[in-house]
């Protein structure tokens, strides 16, 4: 059996703390800082709230755990998914047998090691995600036992932030994604599941970042950086069913609540689409026609079995100011983007759903019903959150309407597999519904779509939920229009 060495923290020399610049430092001494024009100032805030004007606050070492000590030792694992086989391997120093590379470092290649764990499992790894090992100038095979160590075990620790490395395999390689295929795949299930699908481009430097997901439709275009891609097959490959229906929910926050019409007739089924032509449009669209001058930005929107294609133009600058920890208050301006054309509703979207104001929250501040008065009841005098006024700050969303500040009075439900069948349930507040048997459970009692867990009773409590599932059956519901 291997003994793993445990040593001082390099991070902290033992100490379990570090001496950090503070966070002031990075604006300088002053109350109102402009996020968007840093100086190279390095000075501290006079009245700052963490250092008092030191400039460097002692920060609890992070990579011991306030131990001031750490364990020399790496694992990696390999698992295969189809056939539950592991392999691992435990990298700590005695065991490493580095290599020479050409410019005359000694490294240890991890992720040779991954593709033998790989091989005894019958595994095919994507990427071996396995960092290599750079040792220390002063490390020679020929080197006292105990000061090899040494050094290697420092080599370990500048790769434990993530000391056991779990990396998953099939026993055959994926097939590769054909853009063009994934593209008809999402716009097909587009039209099932009665959302837009955006395709974006915005400017990011001297390129364009690509983006893909599914929209509620009426949802303004998010703020935030432009996509990570290059271009729209890359894009495509690595944007599945599940990746575009992520944060559909928060993207729709601010979109009206509609119902859906439930004799409008179905999107026709969706061609197959051409990834190139598609492409060139959106890139041809980030240029303003009349002007000749470069837009931020296009959008093209499978919707109700077309594409529709939009600029994206550069709306008002909105003045956002920040509280820091330091006591310090931070400006930052945003442009927000907004469609230059707006396409025209869908067929099937139908009247606007009612709504009243939530009574949790208000809206333009952070203030939120404290939970002294959870159940109704009256604030407490003496509560050490709100003093008795029943309202306290806080940093998260408001948890009765999740921060639209509405509850709607119907919610709707979507139930699909996700390929060919979906049911879209209306569900009004107040209303006792009729539960359609969807299944047996293995005890014999009922499983029906009207008595799904969570389900709320009243108007108070009404929300969106999307938590769709690839490939699951019946689990996936994403709220469409509320
Ligand atoms: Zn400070
Ligand atoms: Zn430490
Ligand atoms: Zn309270
Ligand atoms: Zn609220």
């Amino acid at each position: 059996m291997t003994t793993v060495p445990v040593v001082a923290c390099p991070d902290c020399d033992g100490m379990t703390f570090t001496l950090e610049p503070c966070r002031c430092t990075t604006y300088g001494d002053r109350f109102l800082a402009d996020a968007d024009a840093l100086g190279p100032r390095r000075e501290a805030y006079r009245n700052c709230e963490q250092c008092r004007g030191a400039g460097s606050v002692a920060y609890p070492c992070r990579r011991c755990g306030r131990r001031g000590r750490r364990r020399a030792q790496l694992v990696v694992t390999v698992a295969n998914l189809d056939t539950g086989a592991v392999a691992s391997h435990q990298v700590v120093p005695g065991g490493l047998d580095p290599l020479r590379d050409p410019a005359g470092h000694w490294v240890v290649d991890l992720a040779s090691r991954v593709r033998e764990l790989a091989a005894t499992v019958g595994a095919v790894v994507a990427d071996a995600d396995a960092p290599s090992l750079w040792l220390d100038r002063q490390w020679r095979p020929d080197l006292p036992a105990a000061l090899r160590h040494e050094l290697e075990a420092h080599a370990i620790l500048r790769a434990d932030h993530a000391p056991w490395r779990l990396v998953l395999g099939r026993s055959s390689a994926a097939p590769a994604v054909d853009p063009a295929a994934r593209l008809a795949r999402l716009c097909a299930l587009a039209d099932l599941l009665l959302l837009d699908l955006v395709v974006e481009a915005r400017q990011q430097g001297a390129g364009f970042g690509w983006a893909l997901r599914y929209e509620v439709p009426g949802s303004p275009v998010p703020s935030g950086s432009p996509g990570w891609y290059r271009d729209l097959p890359e894009v495509l490959t690595h944007t599945d069913v599940s990746t575009a229906l992520t944060g559909l929910a928060e993207r729709g926050l601010a979109a009206p609540a509609r119902l859906l019409c439930p004799d409008s007739p179905r999107p026709p089924v969706a061609p197959r689409a051409d990834v190139d032509q598609l492409e060139r449009r959106v890139l041809a669209d980030c240029v303003d026609a009349t002007h000749g001058d470069e837009l931020p930005g296009a959008q093209a929107l499978w919707r109700d079995g077309r594409w529709w294609h939009t600029t994206l133009r550069p709306g008002e600058p909105v003045e956002i100011l920040a509280e820091q920890p330091t006591g310090q208050v931070v400006r930052r301006v945003r442009v927000p983007l907004s469609r230059g054309y707006e396409p025209p509703d869908p067929s099937w979207l139908g009247e606007p759903v009612d709504w009243r104001p939530c009574p949790d929250c208000r809206p333009h501040n952070r203030l939120r019903t404290c939970d002294c008065r959870l159940g109704d009841r009256p604030a407490e005098p003496d509560c050490p959150d709100c003093c008795g006024a029943g309202l306290r700050p806080s940093a998260l969303h408001c948890f009765t309407c999740g921060g639209t500040h509405r509850l709607h009075q119907t919610l709707l439900v979507t139930v699909t597999d996700l390929r060919h069948r979906v049911m879209h349930l209306t569900w009004q507040a107040g209303t006792p519904e009729v539960a359609p048997l969807v299944a047996t459970q293995p005890n014999g009692s009922p499983t029906a779509t009207g008595s799904a867990p969570g389900r709320p009773s009243s108007a108070r409590g009404l929300r969106t939920s999307a938590t769709p599932t690839a490939g699951s059956t019946s689990t996936g519901t994403c709220a469409t229009g509320t």
